[in-house]
């Protein structure tokens, strides 16, 4: 066979639904020689990244790490933990990722008691409140950020309806870390999964997840095994945690120092400051798309900052403009998924993408391009 050729790889700038791009120190930290994973100076990043991941999630949860897997790893480390066959759980869909929880709920045996919104709209506080009310949820499970519609749940009032029937809240917060308003301990989040690759801007392949001392006290009083080997926090914890690390599997370690840099860049942006540059580049995206004649698909007040949900203007074709996007400008915009397949673009201004040259650039070239 022919030894394909040196990689050369397009400099794309990420505008899609992540990842998003890198800082060029997090991609320094990433090309750092390898060393062991249970090397005392590992142990000491795994710390400094627990450490900060409590910073960025508001929260003094001890049991916060990151799980050596992407976003969806988070959400099925979070699902499988909680839950045992025969419990039910209310799952709030509105969107792809709802839909993904209901489908891990089942697969762990559990039940999951759906609750649907339209696609595009935020779940109805009542709604939830009602489906709480038909069963006994050991958990209530939302998405924060749905990527897939472009829509930000407020999470106060369901944390609360959660609390109310002694269940569990969890929160899918992939999209909305680092890029939004995110308060784990004073939500009373209890257990949340987010990823890297969004708007922290560090590589996908890692899941920060935290659990608070509720959620520590289901883990502690499960009955049953947890289906997942790799996945079971009795004995990932160990290797998170305490003062004897064992080998329990072999940590990313190039992802993890790269992680470590990308937190150390929010806390030095601060992350209110932070959230106000994801809110102003969006509004300067918003003004610019409304002017070519985007309009949309959520309500102002539900709108996410990080990532924009667009109906194309009549006229203009998805895949062709994309795939044009794409080869000639080198921007890369996500298509619309389920319903909205070929109707929306989904624009990400995340992490570092979310910057006035990412806008200006897309929107530029939109010009030319509609
Ligand atoms: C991206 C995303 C996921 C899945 O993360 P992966 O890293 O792709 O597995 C889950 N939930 C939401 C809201 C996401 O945006």
């Amino acid at each position: 066979m022919n030894i394909p050729s040196e990689l050369n790889i397009s400099r794309r700038m990420l505008m899609g639904p992540g990842p998003s791009d890198m800082h060029p120190r997090v991609l320094k930290a990433m090309s750092t020689p390898l060393i062991g994973h249970l090397d005392p100076e590992f142990v000491r990043v795994m710390d400094e990244v627990k450490e900060m991941l409590q910073q960025t999630l508001k929260t003094s949860n001890a049991l916060t790490i990151p799980v050596s897997a992407p976003g969806s790893a988070g959400m099925e480390t979070c699902l499988i933990n909680l839950l045992e066959p025969g419990d039910e759980a209310v799952i709030c869909v509105n969107g792809v990722f709802g839909g993904r929880m209901a489908e891990v709920v089942e697969r762990c045996g559990a039940k999951a008691i759906v609750v649907e919104a339209p696609w595009g709209e935020p779940m109805a506080c009542e709604d939830v409140r009602n489906a709480v009310a038909t069963c006994a949820p050991k958990l209530v499970a939302v998405v924060h950020a749905e990527t897939s519609t472009g829509v930000l749940q407020p999470l106060e009032e369901i944390g609360q309806i959660a609390r109310d029937a002694n269940a569990l809240f969890v929160v899918d917060a992939v999209t909305s870390f680092c890029g939004c308003d995110l308060r784990v301990d004073e939500w009373g989040i209890d257990a949340l999964y987010s990823g890297t690759q969004k708007c922290l801007s560090a590589p996908p392949g890692i899941s920060p997840v935290t659990f608070s001392d509720r959620a520590v006290d289901v883990l502690a009083s499960r009955k049953t095994k947890v289906q997942s080997w790799f996945l079971d926090l009795s004995m990932l914890r160990n290797y998170w945690e305490g003062a004897k690390r064992t080998y329990h599997h072999t940590a990313p370690v190039s992802n993890v120092f790269a992680l470590r840099a990308a937190l150390r860049l929010v806390l030095e942006e601060g992350l209110e400051e932070r959230f106000a540059r994801h809110r102003e580049n969006g509004e300067l995206l918003r003004d610019g798309l409304e002017d070519l004649g985007f309009t949309y698909l959520v309500a102002p007040e539900f709108r996410l900052p990080m990532l924009h949900a667009v109906k194309l203007p009549d006229g203009l074709d998805d895949a062709s403009v994309r795939m044009r996007l794409l080869n000639e400008y080198n921007i890369e915009v996500g298509a619309g998924l389920g319903p909205f397949a070929g109707k929306i673009w989904r624009i990400g201004l995340m992490g570092e993408s979310s910057s006035p040259n990412h806008v200006n650039a897309l929107l530029g070239a939109l010009k030319v391009l509609c």
